[in-house]
């Protein structure tokens, strides 16, 4: 076996998918394949990008020891309920087990129309792929959960969306595809049954100590909470938005997944918003951990019947769980900005510290990942504070808010040259800047050039560290470059 799958979902009832196999497409070719990510999962590259291997992913051969099936799945959409979605245009070919010990779903998108397609073509086009690839592959580099991308393949086929664009099919790795919608599917359906299998897979999967716990279904409950908890912290610390955050696009696993229209924030603004779809700013930036609680609170309700035999106590048990949220969330938050402004430990005054440095960004329009990057100079001695004022239309707004910071690092003590260092490990250079995206896609799609995405992907490799053959993908966008929407790419 090329792919040695040992399959787990595929063993659920029936209910839980539909089994087929992904559609055939014209003409495929390989247009990247993750040489990294195949070793860390025990395939081998070669036979990947083999005839064999590239018609595996691009869903015209299954291999042996596959069983294909679309899952399904339920999920609010921008707060209103819809009972089925599913995977419209993803086929699950199973699991394998890697290197490090941990299951992973391989999951081929864009490979064709299944039961759960309702009006849309099962397809996906070239720009997206790339996005997605680009972006959850800088993610993982940025230390950051998040499914990842093992290969993207053009299929020689046009998708039709407001004009013929050239299609493209992306292998998915994920820890697992189990969304909070996943669950919602079941109790939408009132089959108890459903959701006590889903829940004890989910336990297996992503809690397996809590399968030992007095209630194995708060344990669960708790784990995702912490694990969402955790991620939408880290993802606020380098400024990123997800742009669609339904409960069918939150997992259970705590990885981001769904990279549509996600975008990284170049100038910092807690409202910033910028899908095209978003109106109400549902989904921007600053209120990501609300809606993140939101979307466990469905999580919850759908667990009720699990989580005790009477309805109250039951609720009881959830809105405890859920209380635990918004101090996970804080602590992360407030822990990952205090270190990335050179601080050791949290202390009493340090959120009034951050919350005022957060402000004046917002008020001066300063770059995000720019004003910590360089702030690390600026802890080395006071000569490197230039950089830092340039990026504040009004540079007295930072130079009020310094020596309150120096003073906080004056208290710590630590040496200039260790807190510097200690900023530049956790404040990327560089991060997939929208203008940049744009641009290699646009290279690919327009000009069948790959050159400028491959550039991109070795940079955003290694984010924290400098590469002075690429200072330019540090740099914000010129006002001519500026992304202002971006879109859900179904
Ligand atoms: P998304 O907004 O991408 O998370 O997708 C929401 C739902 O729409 C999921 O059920 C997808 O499978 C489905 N979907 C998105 N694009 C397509 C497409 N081109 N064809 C079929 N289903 C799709
Ligand atoms: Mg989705």
């Amino acid at each position: 076996m090329q792919l040695p799958f040992d399959n787990s979902y595929a063993r659920l009832p029936d209910r839980f998918f539909a089994r087929l196999a992904p559609t055939p497409v014209a003409a495929p070719r390989l247009l990247k394949l993750n040489l990294p990510l195949a070793q860390e999962l025990g395939l081998d590259p070669a036979w990947l990008a083999s005839d064999e291997g590239v018609e595996v992913l691009a869903g015209n051969r299954v291999p042996e020891g596959s069983e294909p099936l679309a899952q399904a799945y339920a999920g609010h959409q921008f707060g209103g309920f819809v009972p089925q979605l599913g995977d419209g245009r993803a086929i699950l070919l199973g699991e394998v087990v890697a290197r490090d010990g941990m299951r992973r779903d391989i999951q081929l998108k864009g490979s064709g129309p299944t039961p759960f397609s309702r009006r849309g073509d099962g397809r996906a086009a070239l720009g997206p792929v790339l996005r997605e690839y680009v972006v959850s592959e800088a993610m993982h580099a940025l230390g950051i959960p998040t499914t990842r991308s093992l290969a993207a393949v053009a299929t020689g086929e046009a998708v039709y969306r407001e004009t013929a664009l050239p299609g493209a099919v992306l292998t998915r790795v994920a820890a697992s595809h189990i969304r909070v919608g996943t669950f919602q599917y079941f109790a939408a359906r009132q089959d108890l049954d459903g959701l006590r299998m889903l829940a004890d897979h989910a336990v297996a999967r992503h809690d397996p100590q809590a399968a030992g716990a007095p209630n194995p279904y708060r344990a669960l409950l708790e784990g995702v909470v912490a694990r969402q908890a955790a991620l939408v912290a880290r993802w606020m610390l380098v400024g990123f938005i997800h742009g669609v955050m339904n409960t069918d696009n939150t997992t259970v696993s705590g990885e981001t997944i769904d990279f549509g229209p996600c975008a990284f924030l170049d100038a910092y603004h807690p409202g910033q918003v910028f899908s095209s779809i978003d109106h109400q700013g549902r989904y921007a930036f600053g209120n990501q951990p609300r809606i993140a609680l939101w979307n466990l609170t469905r999580l919850a309700e759908t667990l009720l019947p699990l989580l005790a035999a009477e309805e109250a106590a039951a609720i009881e048990v959830a809105q405890e769980v859920l209380a635990g949220f918004a101090p996970r969330f804080e602590a992360a938050w407030l822990g990952g900005l205090v270190r990335k402004v050179g601080l050791e430990a949290v202390q009493e005054g340090d959120g009034d510290l951050l919350e005022d440095l957060l402000l004046r960004m917002a008020e001066n329009e300063a770059d995000f990942t720019l004003t910590f990057r360089s702030l690390a100079d600026a802890a080395a001695g006071p000569g490197g504070e230039a950089a830092v004022r340039a990026l504040f239309k009004d540079p007295a707004a930072f130079d009020a808010w310094a020596p309150r910071w120096r003073a906080r690092l004056a208290q710590e003590g630590r040496a200039p040259e260790a807190v510097r260092a200690a900023m530049r490990a956790v404040n990327p250079a560089f991060i997939p800047r929208n203008h940049q995206v744009e641009r290699v896609i646009a290279a690919a799609v327009q000009g069948d050039d790959l050159a400028p995405f491959e550039a991109l992907l070795a940079v955003l490799a290694r984010p924290f560290d400098d590469q002075p053959g690429a200072a330019d993908y540090a740099l914000p966008p010129q006002p001519e470059e500026r992304v202002l929407a971006t879109f859900c790419g179904t």
